[in-house]
């Protein structure tokens, strides 16, 4: 059976970019499908500037909406990643693989250095060697596939590179993964900044849509989206990214075609009000379910403490192996 690796970050709360981009294959086809593991990577959280009581309030928020987003504990493991040794421990071994320049290569790391220079921050060393933390929380399960959103691609591929280095120079330890897109709204834009991805740690709230966002804000952010001064609807993702955007969020929500879309629209503000409902529907059985889980926090505890058990021994084999084989 395949094997399915994939995780999300709390380092704010999570976005209909998450969502679409991911969470909801996880939850439709993923662990249907596949012998999947679903985790709240909160180490990654520790790479930016954080506030420690944030951080873990984040994570129990972000596993609480990945079973509300319909991930069911009896199909698939979730688990929060600093519950599992095992993934410190591979990342080391990993730093000894990986080389400096390609960690700087990678886009992330570039962008988000530079803003909290920008800020007057320093860089935290751990966001230079994130991808070697990345690399082991999938190679440690013998990952066969990592469903993300366009931007973790880079880094599935780096993940990649080093599974193979490490195989030809100690013997073969890991499987080699690869990273899967979907098809539509694999890069969810900010709706007022649509050359930017929606990201959930920046800062422009009113770009964001989140996923526990009241109807009545979605609305309001979706038609507040900055499109441009054109009139007609087309889907061109380079010379109308915003509408590009709403076309795409709309195909994804409702499981068409942004390009077929378009042809159904005469005005922005039509595309914009059809956007806004079909985000508001999508996101109302989350919502539901998340109120649920709220109210009974000791079975979201429970399904961690066990995912984390289950994790825990499929990780172990794996990493003793490449310590082995690395020569300790
Ligand atoms: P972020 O902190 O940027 O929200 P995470 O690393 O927590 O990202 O991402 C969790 C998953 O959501 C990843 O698979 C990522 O690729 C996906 N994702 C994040 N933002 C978007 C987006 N705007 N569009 C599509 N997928 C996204």
């Amino acid at each position: 059976m395949t094997r399915v690796f994939s995780g999300v970050k709390p380092t704010g709360h999570l976005t209909l970019g998450n969502y679409l981009g991911a969470m909801r294959r996880w939850a439709e086809v993923d662990q249907h499908q596949a012998d999947a593991l679903f985790c709240v990577v909160d180490l990654h959280a520790l790479t930016v500037d954080h506030d420690p009581a944030r951080v873990r309030r984040l994570s129990r928020q972000a596993a609480t909406l990945l079973l509300a987003a319909g991930l069911d504990p009896q199909l698939c493991t979730v688990f929060v990643q600093s519950h599992v040794d095992e993934h410190a421990r591979l990342s080391y071994l990993l730093e000894c693989v990986a080389t400096d320049g390609e960690m700087r290569r990678m886009i992330q790391y570039k962008e988000k250095a530079a803003r909290e220079q920008q800020r007057g921050g320093s860089v935290r060393l751990s966001l230079l060697t994130y991808p070697a933390l990345m690399a082991a929380d999938i190679l440690a399960y013998d990952t066969d596939e990592v469903p993300v959103g366009e931007d973790q691609t880079q880094h599935v591929e780096l993940a990649r590179d080093l599974a193979v280095r490490f195989n030809h120079r100690y013997g073969h330890t890991f499987v080699v993964p690869r990273a899967t897109a979907p098809k539509v709204a694999a890069r969810v834009m900010n709706l007022q900044h649509p050359t930017s991805k929606m990201g959930k740690s920046d800062d422009s709230g009113p770009g964001i849509v989140y996923l526990l966002d009241e109807p009545d804000v979605v609305r309001k952010k979706v038609m507040r989206a900055v499109t441009d001064s054109g009139q007609e609807v087309v889907y061109d993702r380079q010379g109308r990214p915003g509408v590009a955007n709403l076309l795409e969020i709309l195909a994804a929500c409702e499981g068409g075609d942004p390009e077929q879309l378009s042809g159904a629209y005469e005005t922005y503000g039509a595309l914009k009000k059809d956007t806004a409902e079909a985000v508001v529907e999508l996101l109302r059985p989350v919502q539901e379910r998340h109120r649920e889980l709220c109210a009974d926090p000791a079975y979201v505890e429970g399904v961690l403490r066990a995912g984390a058990e289950k994790a825990r021994k499929m990780a172990r084999p794996t990493v003793d192996a490449a310590y082995r084989a690395i020569g300790l």
